[in-house]
């Protein structure tokens, strides 16, 4: 009967000769190992969450994390339970399948490692480059002869993202396509942070005469499972003011937007701004929430403060409780 030391000591093998491989292939005449922070590895039962492993980062501070990877329990039960028949080995299942298949998880799992330690603080402001459907970790993992299978893989299989992983030889090389890309991601998004029709305007005069005032605030991160760039949160409100001033009626318009776009695994930087417009004003996100209010009064209520607001509507599919999670 195999014991569970025994099932522990295989994945801990499996690992270390995974690692060696990896810092052989990205660090090979330097002296330093594949991955800075501790590692450790376990098995679990993943059956809620449908997957082969699971890859964790935890802060054991402000400064340190530690990586943790789980890999499912039927995955070594595959293995160790597996006898020999000559039906199965005809097309080619056998033991070393089953350790391949182990190998392939671990591996993957490594990779989103090494994407956190690598990557992610770099250009902080685009979040989850160790995400499932981020161009960074697909073309990282690609390049370390990694698998996924996420739904977005088939898409960038297709990419020219997957077809350079083919061509870059060295861990230099594509250490340095790595950064250019997010250097190039960091500048796009940078520029389309901040949306508003009313930029080149100079006085207050000027300011009045604009009766449809909108405000854009976009961010970006990187996607979980989708290819596209596509809208994740958005909250937008409307709010019509009309008051009276002096003998007058002002009716002014003022839109504004707090979107969240995720960056799917075959968007490339070049791609966005096009994407950008043709979704920004179409696309309903993932999560939404529409407010539509009206303010009625005189105009030095306005100018106070004081002024009287009516909600005509609002359509939300958001819970209240995640509304603050994402301080859109
Ligand atoms: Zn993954």
């Amino acid at each position: 009967m195999i014991n569970n030391k025994q099932r522990q000591q295989l994945l801990q093998k499996l690992m270390d000769r995974e690692m060696e491989r990896l810092r052989k292939k990205c660090f090979k005449y330097k002296r330093r190992p594949f991955l800075y922070g501790d590692i450790e590895i376990i098995e679990e039962d993943l059956t809620e969450i449908q997957a082969s492993g699971l890859y964790k980062k935890i802060e054991l501070n402000k400064y340190k994390i530690k990586h943790k990877i789980s890999i499912d329990i039927r995955l070594l039960d595959d293995y160790f339970n597996y006898k020999y028949n000559k039906w199965d080995s005809r097309i080619g299942i056998n033991k070393k399948y089953y350790k391949n298949r182990i190998i392939k998880v671990i591996r993957h799992e490594l990779a989103h490692a090494f994407v956190e330690e690598r990557y992610e603080h770099m250009f902080s402001k685009l979040e989850n480059k160790n995400s499932d459907g981020s161009p960074i970790f697909l073309i990282v993992l690609y390049w370390m002869d990694g698998y996924s299978n996420h739904n977005c893989v088939t898409a960038f299989k297709k990419s020219n993202f997957y077809k350079d992983t083919k061509i870059i030889k060295t861990f230099n090389d594509l250490d340095n396509y790595v950064f250019d890309l997010l250097y190039k991601y960091d500048e796009v998004t940078r520029e389309l942070e901040k949306i508003n029709n009313y930029r080149n305007v100079k006085t207050d005069e000027e300011f009045k005469e604009i009766k449809d005032v909108s405000t854009t605030i976009n961010s970006f991160r990187f996607a979980h499972r989708k290819a596209g760039l596509n809208k994740n949160i958005e909250h937008k409100t409307l709010g019509v003011v009309m008051v009276n001033d002096n003998d007058k009626k002002v009716k002014r318009i003022f839109t504004s937007k707090a979107t969240d776009w995720e960056i799917g695994c075959c968007v490339e930087p070049e791609n966005i701004r096009e994407l950008y417009n043709k979704k920004a004003d179409i696309q309903r996100a993932n999560l939404y929430k529409d407010t539509k209010e009206l303010y009625i009064g005189d105009i030095e209520e306005l100018y106070a403060g004081k002024i009287k607001k009516i909600t005509l509507y609002e359509h939300s599919n958001i819970e209240e409780s995640k509304l603050n999670v994402h301080n859109l």
